[in-house]
């Protein structure tokens, strides 16, 4: 399956998308994960990246998009993907289908996780990464109601929203429910078709 999970930082995408990739056995692509590896390593992608991630702001998407191109070039997605942090723009999505569609492919679904602003800000104070002091915490919650809340409307067949507070597994199993009755309906749908 192809996925793109959505949804604000804090929310515990990076934990989710781990725990789907397990289960599901496709690969988990982070593009925070890839931009704080390439600041490690100090590439030129690296340096350049380094500020807006520091201040809580978007790389420019064209940084993005070459980034996560290479990436899907990789074999290990042939059987699919869980893309965790991209597209957070419509410009984004745009490109991710068209790379997409040099092959003929195209996403499944797009899994979004809700929670409250509150309990998202709370979590994000206890974590403690870098980019995580309180300015910037705020600013990134402004950046996705801003910037990567109206993807939502642009994925709107292919959304399914699940509930994002509780334990880990049960988010998790939540999310794996939601995506089995999606291909349950897909299977349906098919036999339907092939009854008329
Ligand atoms: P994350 O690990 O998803 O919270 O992302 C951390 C930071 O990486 C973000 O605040 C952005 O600076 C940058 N970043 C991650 N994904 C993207 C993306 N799709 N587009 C632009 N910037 C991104």
């Amino acid at each position: 399956m192809r996925i793109v999970l959505i949804g604000p930082p804090g929310v515990g995408k990076g934990t989710q998308a781990a725990l789907l990739s397990r289960r599901l056995g496709i690969p988990h692509i982070s593009t925070g994960d890839l931009f704080r590896d390439h600041v490690r390593r100090r590439t030129p992608l690296g340096r350049d990246a380094q500020r807006y991630l520091d201040a809580g702001e978007l790389v420019p998407d064209h940084v993005t998009a070459g980034m996560v191109r290479r990436r899907l070039e990789e074999p290990d997605t042939a059987r699919g993907f869980l893309l965790d942090g991209f597209p957070r723009t419509v410009r984004q999505a745009r490109e991710l289908s068209a790379i997409l569609a040099e092959t003929g492919a195209a996403l499944d679904a797009v899994l979004e996780l809700t929670a409250p602003e509150d309990v998202v800000v709370a979590r994000l104070r206890g974590r403690g990464r870098p980019d995580d002091t309180e300015e910037v915490i705020r600013h990134r919650q402004t950046v996705y109601r801003r910037r990567t809340a109206p993807l939502l409307a642009h994925y709107a067949v292919l959304l399914l929203t699940v509930n994002a507070v509780g334990t880990v597994e049960d988010i998790g199993d939540r999310a794996l429910t939601a995506l089995a009755d999606l291909s349950a309906g897909a299977a349906g749908a098919g036999a339907e078709d092939g009854a008329a």
